[in-house]
């Protein structure tokens, strides 16, 4: 439904902005994902995963745990990623922010180019490794890599990571991307290696297999997860503050069993700096948030 991404998108990129402003040396990571959480829903919408506040070499997938007392750094270099959904309808940004100095401005706009060269290329019919083609073409002029297993998607409802990938560089993928289909681009750029490894777990689980447990605790967090999330990114954060400590047992219990996935924080191979971008289009109709 096009209304419900449209409303998404606006919600999303409200709740971008107001992010931003959260942004500022001795702020408390944890402060800043659920003041933004908070935003999301009372713009009428739902986070279609966990606000991510990733510093420095992290890139990816580091959200604010239960427990995490973490403040901004003056030099942090900061990348903000939330997404939002409307029934399902899901939307998808990210920004990079350095906190009080200005020793990554380079790498940091160069996120923002690669990311506005690949939105002015896309079009009903364009091949998506084209777009990664422009990507990488535009971040190696300024003298730095895209990472290139971190990658864009189409969105679909319920699904953030929907097929195809819209690749950082040129990875012969032909598929052309399709008018009415919601796809997020997101550039990711380091003066490290250009890949990202898995590191820590993240506290950042989904569901990837429903089927029977016998613990009660278990199951009574698993059909709230089923019926609250279905297949959208949920934090364990979330369900701490819903239902108190016991929630890390059956967690551990559901992912032992295979029922849900726990994602990994994503740092750059070589402990580069990173920047990112990201912002969802709709083919034909242009950018939503
Ligand atoms: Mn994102
Ligand atoms: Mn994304």
């Amino acid at each position: 439904n096009m209304e419900d991404y449209i409303k998404s998108g606006e919600i999303c990129k409200k709740a971008r902005e107001f992010g931003v402003t959260l942004l500022k040396e001795n702020a408390r990571f944890i402060d800043i994902a659920e003041k933004i959480e908070a935003k999301i829903k009372e713009l009428g919408g739902e986070p279609a995963f966990p606000v991510d506040v990733g510093v420095d070499h992290l890139a990816a997938h580091d959200s604010p745990r239960y427990n995490d007392d973490r403040i901004l750094k003056k030099g942090d270099v900061v990348k903000l990623d939330l997404g939002v959904h409307v029934n399902g309808a899901v939307t998808d940004t990210a920004v990079t922010v350095e906190i009080s100095t200005s020793n990554y401005k380079n790498l940091i706009e160069c996120s923002e180019k690669a990311l506005q060269d690949a939105l002015s290329i896309v079009k009903p019919g364009i091949e998506v490794r084209e777009i990664g083609r422009i990507i990488k073409e535009t971040i190696e002029k300024k003298g730095f890599l895209p990472i290139i297993n971190l990658s864009g998607h189409k969105l679909d409802i319920y699904e953030v990571h929907a097929s195809p990938s819209i690749p950082n560089f040129d990875n012969g993928d032909n598929t052309k991307l399709v008018e009415g289909e919601v796809i997020a681009i997101e550039p990711f750029v380091t003066d490290g290696l250009g890949k990202v490894i898995e590191g820590k777990p993240s506290g950042i689980f989904s569901l990837i297999n429903a089927k029977n447990v016998r613990d009660n605790n278990a199951r009574k967090i698993l059909d709230y997860i089923i019926k609250k999330y279905k297949t959208l990114p949920f934090s364990e954060r979330w369900l701490i503050n819903e239902f108190g400590l016991r929630v890390k047992f059956a967690l551990l219990s559901l992912e032992r069993e295979g029922i849900i996935k726990q994602y990994k924080i994503l740092p750059e191979k070589n402990k580069g700096q990173v920047a990112q971008a990201e912002r969802t289009i709709i083919i034909g109709k242009g950018i939503i948030n």
